[in-house]
């Protein structure tokens, strides 16, 4: 249907990126799940039509009213989204007008012109991710050209049998350092080597210090950090939320790109322990609703940090309010914790504990010795659960006036419960006849 309403326009429109990768490397029998698909029109003579991407996305929208439609002035775009449905899942669909970028400076955001195809696929950052699917028909009778053409001027369908992943040209990390992090997700997640000329590439960028230029949110005067860690906090995100993160920040640590997340950041085997207990316990605790557990992941990351660094390391990746507060709480919690003796009673430990939630506390287990790890552990697993054997009702029922006193005997008989010096509802009542 888009592509019958670009060709009304006289427009091409190309099926282009993750998608035509992700049907290529499917199995033909196999039935193809795309829930991202990216579109470009193409093919226009006229500047008036250089927002013809948006005009595409209207003229959907007029035929499907319930779908949400985006616009994205700066950079020609709109955003299609269909939500779910029984039979059916979401689906968003991007439409852009072919665009070439190009970079006035190292790490600036993209400015955009209108230009062919060819120049908007190369653009893009490896050749797997740089093909284009036609969906138009040619304006002129050339049956090689008709749908379903391959456009792949870049060698991407050679570069996917051969399971590489190939940036298309010598600067592209030097641009968008983000994409180390692209490479290091395609490769982790297709099985793919990346290419060696390609890893020279990315090594020459982080030599060059490009990650600076991610934390000093200026370049020549111009603030364009905002925007680039955006980006890589997306990217950290896709990564630390796949089942390959392990494998992934390991190929990050070898290629030397945490440094984008701070020059001092190493993946350490500590590191390594701390990412791999958190994620167990937000798993173990089945609290992942909580937290998302990539969020914790990278809390803890950043969390490897001196902790003078972490606040700003944390707000530049724009993390949230509650994950800055818990890195900036982490160290007086963590040292508050281990000054205290390891023969506190569990009712003393309840005590401690109890205003803390979750997630910081197990950022501070995962940074604690042992015996504090298995008092934060038993905490959350027993003893925050543990309630004594009367409530209100049953107190009133003994003749107990409701009042201020109430709270006060109901936290005794927890304590007493706690530490083991009440059992059940006859030992509680004694208890409370002492
Ligand atoms: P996924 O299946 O993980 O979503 P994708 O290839 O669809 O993979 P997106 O992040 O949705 O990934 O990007 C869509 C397309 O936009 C990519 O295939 C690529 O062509 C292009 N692209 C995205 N980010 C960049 C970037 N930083 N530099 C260059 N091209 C990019």
């Amino acid at each position: 249907i888009a592509a019958n309403q670009a060709e009304q326009h006289g427009w091409h429109l190309y099926l282009v990126g993750g998608a035509v990768r992700d049907l290529l490397l499917t199995d033909s029998d196999q039935p193809v799940m795309l829930t991202d698909i990216d579109l470009v029109v193409d093919g226009f003579h006229r500047s008036a039509d250089v927002g013809a991407g948006v005009e595409l996305a209207r003229s959907l929208q007029r035929l499907y009213p319930d779908v949400r439609l985006d616009i994205h002035g700066r950079f020609q775009t709109a955003a299609l989204l269909w939500h779910k449905d029984p039979t059916f899942d979401s689906l968003w669909v991007d439409i852009a007008t072919a665009r070439t970028e190009f970079y006035p400076y190292p790490a600036a955001n993209p400015e955009v012109e209108a230009s062919s195809i060819r120049q908007d696929l190369y653009r893009r950052d490896f050749t797997i991710n740089a093909m284009a699917l036609r969906l138009t028909n040619p304006r002129f009778a050339d049956t090689r050209k008709g749908p379903g053409e391959l456009l792949d001027f870049f060698g991407g369908s050679l570069d996917l049998q051969a399971k590489q992943i190939r940036v298309l040209h010598p600067n592209s990390f030097i641009e968008d350092p983000t994409r180390i992090y692209r490479a290091v997700r395609f490769a982790t997640r297709l099985g793919f080597e990346i290419e060696p000329q390609t890893e020279r590439y990315i090594r020459h960028a982080i030599a060059s210090g490009i990650y600076e230029q991610i934390q000093d949110r200026q370049v020549a005067g111009r603030v364009i950090a905002p925007a680039l860690q955006t980006r890589l906090k997306s990217e950290l995100k896709y990564i630390l939320q796949s089942s390959y993160w392990k494998a992934a920040l390991n190929q990050l640590a070898h290629l030397g790109a945490l440094r984008c997340i701070h020059p001092k950041l190493e993946l350490d085997d500590e590191l390594r322990w701390q990412l791999r207990s958190a994620d167990r316990w937000l798993h173990r605790l089945d609290r992942s609703q909580l937290l998302p557990s990539w969020q914790l992941l990278l809390e803890v990351l950043i969390a490897h940090l001196a902790p003078d660094d972490r606040a700003s390391v944390a707000q530049n990746l724009q993390l949230s309010a509650d994950g800055i507060d818990r890195l900036v709480q982490l160290e007086p919690v963590r040292s508050k914790l281990e000054s205290l003796s390891i023969s506190l009673s569990p009712s003393q430990i309840v005590q401690y504990l109890k205003p803390y939630e979750l997630p910081l506390l197990i950022l501070v287990a995962v940074k604690s010795s042992r015996a504090i790890r298995k008092q934060i552990w038993r905490y959350l697993t027993i003893w925050s659960t543990v309630k004594p054997p009367l409530d209100g009702n049953d107190l009133k029922a003994l003749g107990y006036k409701p009042g201020r006193q109430f709270k006060q005997i109901l936290d005794d008989l927890l304590s007493a419960t706690l530490d083991g010096r009440v059992h059940d509802r006859a030992e509680a009542e004694a208890y409370l006849a002492q």
